[in-house]
């Protein structure tokens, strides 16, 4: 009997079904005729879930991605919900659930321009002849964003607020496992990024990644950087990094650091794993663009639906196991777009074709 690769599609608002059922399609096509089965079905989530069902994550859609071992997810929000209540918004009330309820504590996301693409950026492209090529890996479900927070009076009587930043040591050694792993698919060189001169989390985070490759690791580089200095680097020169690796804060800021410099949002997926193994004995993972819905184009047909597809091949990756289908959907798009076929955000002077019709080049291409 054939394998089956089950999982949930969460297309969401805005751009999200567009791109998804083109995401599909490609991933249908990159596996026809392979030992294995795909099995999916779709759900609300979002801001259509709001609408359908009254909440943006209903128990059905959560039911159903526990019974799957991957999550494809495309984007929720958009002005419609804009004035709800800020714990009923789709944001807040969908993907951060989401990534609680699935613990997923790693978040990789790939800084990939093509050296054709160096246009999308904002650097100087004697700074990046050959593209960008590095990856982010960020933790996902600890730091100061889920730490105690209060707010209190001073002495003086004054308003004041905390907010808690932790780790334990268990926390940061499975993000260094990630960080190790992507590593030896790479360069074999990890940029750790803290702020150890006054963070005593950092102190710890330092101190034990650095033990972790040591024992682990011996081959991969390890090196250490405060976080002022590598949003300078970033900039300066992205390419003398290969993967780097940070706590929660940091990597949210970091990473759209990254997402800027490498051209358009429509190019970016990323990936965001959890610390179980799904029913094939692999991570379970939620996979999904780095940009959002992008109201201004919502509905026109004309959104780039790399990212997603992109997002799909990852998780043939992480979750199914299967690199070589994730590499050739990879090389697909990468060959499109570098033969010129473009949405309208990398068009550059090309001239801008659909949502569809770049998905058809990468298929043709496949
Ligand atoms: P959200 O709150 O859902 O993130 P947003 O208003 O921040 O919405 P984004 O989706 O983050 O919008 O997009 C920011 C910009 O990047 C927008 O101008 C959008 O059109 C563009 N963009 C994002 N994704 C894509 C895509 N797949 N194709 C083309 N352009 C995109
Ligand atoms: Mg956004």
């Amino acid at each position: 009997m054939k394998k089956t690769f089950k999982f949930t599609v969460l297309a969401g608002d805005g751009i999200g079904p567009e791109v998804m059922d083109q995401a599909l399609r490609v991933l249908e096509c990159a596996c026809k005729g392979e030992d294995f089965e795909l099995s999916y079905s779709r759900h609300d989530v979002g801001g259509a879930a709001i609408d359908s069902q009254g909440e943006a994550l209903p128990k059905s859609t959560v039911d159903a991605c526990s019974q799957a071992d991957a999550i494809l997810f495309g984007s929720v929000g958009g002005p419609k919900w804009e004035n709800l209540p800020p714990a009923k918004q789709p944001e807040r009330a969908a993907l951060l659930p989401l990534r609680k309820i699935f613990k997923l504590f790693a978040n990789i996301r790939p800084g990939l321009l093509y050296p054709q693409l160096t246009d999308a950026s904002p650097l100087k492209k004697e700074r990046i002849p050959n593209g960008i090529d590095i990856v982010c890996i960020r933790e996902l479900t600890g730091g100061i964003y889920f730490g105690e927070k209060k707010t209190y009076k001073t002495e003086d009587g004054e308003d004041a607020a905390c907010d808690t930043m932790s780790y334990k040591v268990s926390e940061i050694e499975r993000i260094a496992e990630v960080a190790a792993q992507t590593a030896m698919s790479r360069g074999k060189k990890i940029y750790s990024i803290d702020k150890a001169n006054v963070l005593q989390t950092s102190v710890l985070w330092r101190k034990t990644i650095t033990a972790f490759m040591e024992k682990n690791y011996p081959e991969i580089e390890l090196k250490h950087l405060y976080v002022d200095n590598a949003a300078m680097q970033l900039a300066r020169d992205p390419n003398q990094f290969d993967v780097l690796v940070t706590e929660n804060m940091f990597g949210d800021i970091l990473s759209d650091e990254m997402a800027v410099i490498c051209g358009s949002l429509g190019m970016l997926c990323s990936a965001s794993l959890g610390d179980g193994s799904n029913s094939l004995g692999l991570k379970f993972g939620l996979y999904e663009p780095a940009g959002g819905t992008a109201p201004d184009i919502a509905g026109k047909g004309i959104a780039n639906p790399c990212a997603q597809i992109l997002s799909a091949a990852m998780m043939m990756r992480y979750s199914f196991g299967r690199d070589d289908i994730a590499k050739k959907i990879e090389a697909a798009v990468r060959k499109a777009v570098c033969d010129g076929v473009r949405t309208g955000d990398i068009a550059f002077g090309n001239a801008a074709v659909s949502t569809k019709e770049m998905a058809d080049a990468i298929i043709e291409r496949l």
